[in-house]
């Protein structure tokens, strides 16, 4: 997918992890603004609209947009923790708007860690009933897992275990913890990754997937600790096709045009000897709080590094 389009459609939320980078402020957006942004949304030729929120299956308004966007040739993607798509009716509702995808968010595959991340028992059981009715009802599945402290060795058991499970799903997205807008309590702070320890798990992960076929994205993850999955790299594809990425937020922020040059982080002065630098997305936040990260200068030859930029522009 090239340029997407992020609408925040609300800003509250059933679940309460500690690491939310959008923490509930009870706002929803205005029917009138939400027009007004599908409309700049056509303008702009998107094919794609992505509803996040908040918690978005939420917003009771939710099958009455995508149907509109869909009245508009705009097809509909939801970001969700599960919320009510356990409902079978809720989730046929939004099959027969014309959903076409949905991704959910799962943190681990054992139910205790997951419980504990998003603060609300009873989470993993519902995210698991939710794709099994989404997939029963043939809209397609993606997953989003936040990498953090809590999974940071176990992320290729949580890939393996879905694929067993749900071996329709063919695609996965890592996001590298967002510490910025997180609330900063004792135990928010304890998700913080161990770079070193992720790269491990995170490493088999991908291997698995690409030896069942599928497909996968990681952000926020420099790519000394992704070696050999640079062109899965959100960041790195970014820089290197030079899409742009708008987000409607439910706050003082508002309408940000994230362009290739802002999915640049925090340059580490090692960054200067290291050969993957022109398409490295750096560390993010790594003055703030990622400041115990490591970086590992890497050495390419240009035939490799050729390869990585000819993967992403073919696909
Ligand atoms: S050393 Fe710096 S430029 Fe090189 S891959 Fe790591 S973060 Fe990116």
């Amino acid at each position: 997918m090239a340029n997407i389009w992020y609408i925040q459609v609300n800003r509250y939320c059933n679940n309460n992890c500690h690491f939310c980078s959008n923490p509930s402020n009870e706002k929803d957006i205005s029917y009138e603004r939400w027009i007004e942004l599908i409309n700049e949304f056509i303008l702009k030729k998107y094919e794609w609209v992505i509803f996040t929120g908040g918690e978005p299956t939420l917003s009771k308004d939710l099958p009455k947009w995508i149907e509109y966007a869909k009245s508009k040739s705009i097809n509909s993607r939801v970001i969700s923790n599960w919320s009510i798509t356990s409902d079978f009716d809720f989730a046929k509702k939004l099959k027969d708007a014309w959903l076409k995808l949905i991704h959910f968010s799962i943190y681990s595959h054992i139910e205790k860690i997951h419980d504990f991340l998003t603060w609300n028992p009873g989470s993993y059981q519902n995210v698991i009933k939710s794709i099994q009715n989404m997939t029963k009802l043939w809209v397609e599945v993606q997953i989003n897992t936040v990498i953090n402290h809590y999974n940071e060795d176990h992320l290729d058991k949580i890939v393996m275990f879905l694929n067993k499970q749900f071996p329709n799903i063919y695609h996965f997205v890592w996001n590298n913890l967002d510490p910025l807008m997180m609330q900063q309590t004792k135990i928010a702070l304890t998700t913080l990754p161990n770079f070193d320890a992720f790269e491990i798990s995170l490493k088999k992960a991908m291997d698995f997937l690409t030896s069942k076929r599928k497909t996968f994205r990681a952000e926020r993850v420099p790519l000394c600790f992704m070696r050999w999955y640079e062109f899965v790299s959100t960041e790195t594809r970014k820089i290197v096709k030079n899409e742009e990425r708008l987000v409607y937020f439910l706050d003082s922020r508002e309408v940000i045009n994230d362009k290739w040059l802002d999915f640049i982080h925090d340059k580490k002065p090692e960054c200067t000897e290291c050969d993957l630098n022109p398409i490295c997305g750096w560390v993010y936040e790594s003055e703030k709080f990622y400041s115990y990260v490591k970086v590992k200068p890497q050495k390419l030859s240009k035939t490799e590094k050729e390869s990585i930029i000819n993967i992403i522009n073919s696909n």
